[in-house]
Parts: structure tokens; sequence; C-alpha cells
């Protein structure tokens, strides 16, 4: 800890000197201002000031006003002042306790009383201080733990996030999978039997993938499948779609207030989105390149049917597809 810090305001300096002189065996730092005025800019200068004596009587401001500026400033109020006065009056002693004084001492000044009033008034500042550094420190602890449950709290969200679209994301192709297709198909049935609107989907199955395995390899497959995946998924654009891996070298998009013809021009604009790949597909026995078929199916539900029977109207669209030569697609006779 330092010095313990004293600030003595007396218009005559030879008050103190004689303070100097009784508290010289201690190591206090001791300091001087002459008037009010030049307490209140040491105060200002000074870095820290633990005790004041304020001489009562002054020309300009006397004491007692320098006390009530004093405390009026909340950051010198915790400093204690002992009022110095060669008062004795009742009323003038309730003056200096109404303007803030925490103690007062009769001049002359005994040294005796000056020493205990003034190591009282320090011991208590001191405990104030440490109080306070106590409570700073609460203060810092108590933000560091905001921050950290903040911050657990946001990496856990991210988390659960991740974990959600990595549970629906197919991990070869980076489209949703068959399971968040099956979830959504649920839902938007749902909400499309409400509002009675169409819900339309479209199968989508490559033709001659086994050969084009058979004849580029496996690996080759599997670039082939992301390519025709990320393509096709790019064109669908509005945010209630879906295109998802259905399973194996199949797709499905899931269109929800889109009628048949709807459909239809969504399934035109992914046949030659895959078209204009213009993947090499040799050993295809209906293209040079990497063609598709597809199946398009849409209703208005009702309660006598489900979302397995739009599925199935689109897979049997999709069977009528492959048997009519294949790279084209077919509309489902509800
Ligand atoms: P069609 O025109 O009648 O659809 O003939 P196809 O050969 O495409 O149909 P088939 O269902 O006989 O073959 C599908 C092939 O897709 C077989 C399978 O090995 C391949 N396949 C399924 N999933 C994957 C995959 O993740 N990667 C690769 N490389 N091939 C896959
Ligand atoms: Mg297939
Ligand atoms: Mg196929």
């Amino acid at each position: 800890m330092n010095n313990r810090s004293i600030l003595i305001v007396d218009d005559e300096s030879r008050n103190f000197d004689v303070i100097e002189a009784f508290l010289n065996e201690y190591d206090y730092e001791l300091n001087y201002a002459s008037s009010g005025q030049e307490a209140l800019e040491s105060l200002e200068i000074l870095e820290e000031i633990d005790l004041i004596l304020l001489d009562v009587m002054m020309p300009d401001m006397d004491g007692i006003e320098v006390c009530e500026r004093i405390k009026a400033i909340p950051k010198y109020r915790p400093i204690p002042i002992i009022m110095v006065t060669a008062l004795t009056a009742k009323a003038d002693l309730a003056k200096c306790l109404n303007a803030g004084a925490d103690d007062f001492i009769s001049k002359p000044v005994n040294d005796l009383e000056l020493r205990a009033r003034v190591q009282s008034m320090l011991r208590l500042k001191q405990q104030y201080d440490a109080l306070q550094v106590s409570l700073d420190r609460l203060l810092v602890l108590e933000a560091e733990k905001r921050e950290l449950l903040e911050n657990r709290n946001a990496e856990l969200e991210r988390q659960t996030e991740e974990a959600h679209l990595r549970a629906n994301t197919d991990g070869l192709t980076q489209v949703f999978n068959r399971r968040c297709f099956d979830d959504r198909l649920q839902k938007e049935w749902r909400r499309v039997m409400r509002d009675q609107t169409c819900l339309s989907i479209i199968l989508i199955d490559i033709d001659y993938f086994k050969c084009y395995n058979d004849f580029y390899g496996h690996l080759s497959g599997d670039d082939c499948l992301i390519r025709v995946a990320q393509t096709a998924a790019k064109q669908i654009k509005r945010p209630d779609d879906l295109f998802a891996r259905y399973g194996g070298e199949e797709f499905v998009v899931l269109l929800p207030n889109t009628n048949i013809d709807g459909a239809i021009l969504i399934a035109e604009s992914i046949q030659q989105a895959i078209r204009n790949l213009n993947i090499p597909h040799k050993d295809s026995q209906v293209s040079e390149i990497i063609t598709i078929s597809m199946g398009i199916a849409g209703l208005i539900p009702t309660s006598d049917k489900s979302p397995e029977h739009l599925v199935a109207l689109s897979d049997k669209a999709l069977y009528g597809a492959k048997e009519q030569g294949r790279d084209r697609y077919v509309v489902g006779i509800p």
C-alpha cells in the first residue's frame, strides 16, 4: 500500500507546520493548501487523498463551504474530512457535521488528539478502499462470468444448428437428404391441406447410371452425382421449395403452392441445366451425355389421400418416363 496521503487546508501556513511536526513520526505524505480554492485544485491534481484536515475559519471560502463542495463531488465523497476549528459553540460544530464533515478537532491542536483522530479516520478510509477493491473485483468477475455464459450459449446454439443441418444434409452431394424430405413432405402436406392449394413433387432419376459407374468408375460416378445434384438444386428458387437426394441416383423436388404447370416449368429448367453440364456418358443408350428422367405429380390434398400417395404417383410417372425412352418427364394422372 502507498503512503497514506493527507491534505491540510489552512490559510495560515504555520498551522501546517504544527500538524506536520505532530505527525512527523508517521510515514504520511502531507500536502498543503492555503485556501478552499487551492484545496479543490489540489484534489484534482493529486492522485489520491486519504484524508483532509480542514480549517474552518478562512477568508474567501470558509471550511464549511469547502467541505460542502468537496462532498458534493461523488468521487471525493469517500475522503474523510476532519474539521480543525477554534469554534466550540454547539451550533458551529453542528454546521460542520451538516456540511458532511466526518469529525472535528479543536484548535489549538493537541498532538495526541490529532494522532488518534487521524489514525482512526485513515483506518476507516483504508477499510473503505479495500471494500471498493473487492467490489470492483466482484464486478469484473460478474462481467467475466456473464460473457463466458453468453459465449457458451452462442456456441451451443451454433453447434445445435450445425448438428441439425448435418442431420438434414446428404454427405456426398451436400443437398438435403431423404430424412429432411420426409419431414418436410409431412409438414407441407398438412399446410396445403389447410390452405387447399396444390402440392407438387418431381422425382428425378439419372438415366443409365449403373452403366456410367461401370464405364467411368465409381468415383467418377460420385463426382457426376455431386454435379447433377448441385446444378439441379440451383434451379429451385422459392424459399419453401426443397431439393433433396431421395436415394442413390434419385433426387426429389418438393413444391408447395405449385400446380402441375409450375412444376413442369421447374422440371424443364432442371432438364436443360443438366444438359448444359454436358457430362459425357459414352455408355448411355439414350444420349452421348448424362440425361435424366422425371416423374411429376401434383394434387390438392384431401383427407382420403396421404403424402405417400403423392410420392407413389410421381414414382409411377417416373417409371412411365423410363418406359417411354428416358431423357424426358411424364406427368402422373391422379
Ligand atoms: P435407369 O436409366 O433405368 O435409371 O438405369 P440406372 O442404371 O440409372 O438404374 P439402376 O437403378 O439400375 O442403377 C442405379 C445406379 O446408381 C446403381 C448404383 O451403383 C448407382 N449409385 C447409387 N448411389 C450411388 C452413389 O452414391 N455413388 C455412385 N457412384 N453410384 C451410385
Ligand atoms: Mg434409380
Ligand atoms: Mg437411374
